[in-house]
């Protein structure tokens, strides 16, 4: 025993110098530097020998270090070092380093390290241009897996390997936080043991085995964590709202034009018993683009004004508030005209408060939120951040939900003594794994059926590079839509105009698509997107002339926004060239032409949703992705992969596939660090489904972790101990 442990501080053990230099790894503790995982290893008896390279090949070998030379770049600023390297055997090969200036220091005769790049060649000599290196050091000689760290600037893999073994040497055995329960079931090896081996592994298997615990480590701390937070909800009062017999609910029912889907009605049911407990709904309803969720939500809307309270709906941008408040009121009819002359008795009466209203309307929307005036009140997002004042709010729906993070949620939770009810829609199909974690503290439900006479949508992708001819026939084909009475959207990327906008929307709370305008990873650099301002003034005398045009981006001023909007509803404009501002819940069912302009600049879901705006009526609907992206680019994979189906959930597990998933994860921490290293939402469903599982057992079993300490911090290591002081001290 030497009395060291993980919340030791690094610094005594490593010395001061070494201890700031991990410092720029966030690495403080002795915790923290056994948790900073090899991001891979060189396997020794993998290694190539320089005999036998060829070119083009991706080649791993160890050699010194025989000469190395500074020379002036011909022509550029900054120096190479030319480098001649040889292995055991007695071969050589030419290394070039561009930044020579700054690794003559290390790479010097004598030296010997694991060398790693492309072989080229170079006057007719093979050669390794700027090869990735790591020095060897004496006790690297005899392993047969070298450790591979992230490292920073400051401090190199090899000086983190060596402090880790250190550390490790010093480290009594950890207490494994893990139940033995859960250890033995799943046959786990001790954490003591696992971190050894991560660090210093003998064999594959040791990585392997040391990877798939520690995997385990992170599943837990996320699960309980999500545990711990729908504990934490499930505990505070909110105000029951049963069904009333004979009420404004079952009126709307009554006149309502359609019949509910069965997914509809099931789905209602659900929310419906939730409204009806004393602890808040926290509820997911998530249905592809058209699956019909404005009426659900509306209807679990009246329940709660039925139950005397109010009710709220958020919606991610302005346009898409505006069109939430008019659709509600047309579903509403009568039953929406409350407080009208000659309203119906049990009438309640919408509300939309956005930012854009001029003071005068937007004081009196204030105001009738305030007295309970209005029994339902739509807005953004932005109504939750701008404290608007509720006489009574008892549910809160948040429509497309992936704009909307776990803080957001947080912020609407903590207010009042009451917690209101809260439901979120999504149209973005959720993988399952991403459901059980990002999502975890909600309860999902889906409705999978579109509603009954929806028409299909035919996808191509139009490849200019290959058919640049095929330009003309996408506009033709805009002219026969709009010839048979429907109507075009044109997406562009980006806005226009003066200021570098990367077509980003003003009142787009937060994108959480690839970044639009970016270098594509196809490595071609790129003309700058098309932009909206520049493509339809050169439609309308050109390719479209003839056409009623209208342009709608978020830099628009609200009322213009609005009144293009509504013209576009009313069939006065037959195309409508729009930023992604119409991506999400625009409804027109005359709508039948999708045309989106440098596709291969929006994300997989992004163009999923794009498309749902057609096909919404009795016609059939068209989408041409049109992009000057090569064949056999990933680029044009993933437009390929659009065009090839219409099921959203396929196209949700190929989009969680392309994303960083560190993106996906990291909604989880409050702008944190992420503790989360190992754990793939693609790669570990399986654990991430046990570990809920025992991470709900543990939980109800023991609400505060106390028999668990390790667990509690492990939740912490996860979260952050903000959070989980959040969780933990109010049991
Ligand atoms: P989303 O799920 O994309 O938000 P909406 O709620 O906007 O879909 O519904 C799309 C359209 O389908 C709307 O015009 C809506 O009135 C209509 N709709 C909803 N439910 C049904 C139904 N059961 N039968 C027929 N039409 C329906
Ligand atoms: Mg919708």
């Amino acid at each position: 025993m030497t009395g060291i442990d993980m919340s030791n501080a690094i610094e005594p053990l490593v010395g001061k110098r070494t201890a700031q230099a991990l410092e720029s790894l966030d690495i403080t503790t002795v915790g923290a530097l056994v948790r900073h995982y090899p991001r891979r290893y060189v396997d020794r008896g993998k290694l190539t020998d320089i005999a036998g390279l060829e070119i083009g090949e991706q080649a791993t070998l160890v050699a010194q270090v025989e000469k190395s030379v500074l020379r002036d770049m011909r022509s550029r600023r900054g120096k190479l070092l030319n480098v001649v390297i040889r292995d055991e055997k007695g071969a050589t090969i030419d290394c070039t380093f561009f930044n020579g200036h700054k690794v003559q220091h290390i790479i010097k005769p004598g030296v010997r390290a694991v060398f790693s790049g492309k072989v080229g060649v170079f006057n007719n000599k093979l050669q390794l241009t700027h090869p990735q290196f790591e020095p060897l050091d004496e006790a690297d000689e005899i392993r047969p897996f070298l450790s591979v760290y992230p490292a920073t600037g400051k401090i190199t893999s090899q000086q983190v390997a060596r402090c880790v073994r250190q550390v490790l040497d010093l480290l009594d055995d950890p207490t494994d936080p893990l139940p033995e329960l859960v250890r033995g079931r799943e046959m786990l090896a001790d954490l003591a043991r696992a971190l050894r081996r991560i660090h210093v592994p003998e064999s594959e298997a040791d990585i392997h085995a040391a990877r798939h615990r520690l995997v385990w480590d992170e599943a837990m701390g996320v699960q309980l964590a999500l545990a711990l937070r729908r504990q934490a909800t499930a505990q505070r009062p909110a105000a029951a709202c049963p069904p009333k017999a004979g009420g404004l609910l079952d009126a709307f029912d009554a006149q309502l034009p359609f019949a509910l889907t069965a997914g509809q009605h099931a789905v209602g049911a659900e929310i419906s018993a939730d409204l009806a407990r004393e602890h808040p709904m926290n509820r997911l309803v998530q249905g592809d683009v058209g699956a019909g969720k404005t009426v659900v939500a509306l209807r679990a809307m009246l329940q709660v004004v039925d139950g005397g309270r109010q009710a709220a709906l958020l919606a991610p941008t302005e346009v898409l508030a505006a069109q939430h408040a008019r659709s509600l009121r047309a579903l509403l009819g009568p039953l929406g005209k409350g407080g009208e002359l000659g309203a119906s008795e049990q009438a309640t009466s919408i509300t939309l408060l956005t930012g854009s209203l001029g003071a005068k309307a937007r004081r009196q929307a204030l105001l009738d939120a305030q007295s309970g005036a209005a029994g339902i009140v739509v807005g953004t997002h932005a109504l939750i951040q701008e404290h608007v004042g509720f006489a009574d709010l008892g549910l809160v729906v948040v429509d497309e939900q992936h704009r909307f993070g776990v803080e957001q949620r947080d912020a609407l939770r903590s207010r009042g003594e009451l917690a209101p009810h809260m439901l979120v829609m999504t149209a973005t199909p959720i993988p399952r794994t991403v459901a059980m974690t990002v999502y975890g503290d909600l309860e999902v439900s889906a409705l999978r059926e579109l509603p009954r006479g929806r028409s299909p949508i035919s996808t191509t992708v139009v490849p200019l590079a290959e058919k640049p001819s095929w330009f003309d026939r996408v506009w033709r084909r805009a002219h026969e839509e709009v010839a048979a009475g429907h109507q075009v959207y044109v997406v562009c990327p980006r806005v226009g105009g003066t200021e570098n906008d990367a077509g980003a929307d003003a009142d787009l709370v937060d994108t959480d698509d690839p970044d639009i305008g970016a270098d594509s990873d196809d490595g071609q650099a790129k003309r700058p997107p098309l932009a909206v301002l520049d493509v339809a003034p050169k439609l309308a005398d050109g390719a479209l002339h003839g056409l009623r045009i209208g342009v709608l981006h978020g830099k628009l001023p609200p009322d213009e926004k609005d009144a293009v909007m509504r013209a576009f509803e009313r069939a006065e404009l037959d195309v409508l060239v729009a930023t992604t501002v119409i991506e999400v819940g625009v409804d027109v069912p005359n709508a039948t032409g999708m045309i989106i302009l440098d596709a291969d600049r929006f994300g997989l879901s992004q163009l999923h949703q794009l498309r749902g705006r057609v096909g919404r009526g009795q016609a059939a609907g068209v989408c041409l992705l049109v992009t000057e992206m090569p064949a056999a680019t990933s680029a044009r994979e993933r437009l390929d992969a659009v065009a090839g189906t219409t099921d959203g959930f396929e196209l949700a597990r190929l989009d969680l596939e392309l994303r960083r998933e560190g993106d996906v994860l990291g909604a989880l921490q409050s702008g944190r660090r992420s503790g989360l290293r190992l754990l793939s939402l693609l790669r570990h469903e399986e654990i991430i489904s046990k570990a809920q599982v025992y991470a709900s057992h543990i939980v109800a079993d023991d609400p505060g972790l106390r028999r668990h300490p390790g667990l509690a911090a492990l939740v912490g290591e996860t979260v952050g101990d903000e959070e989980r002081a959040a969780y933990l001290d109010k049991v």
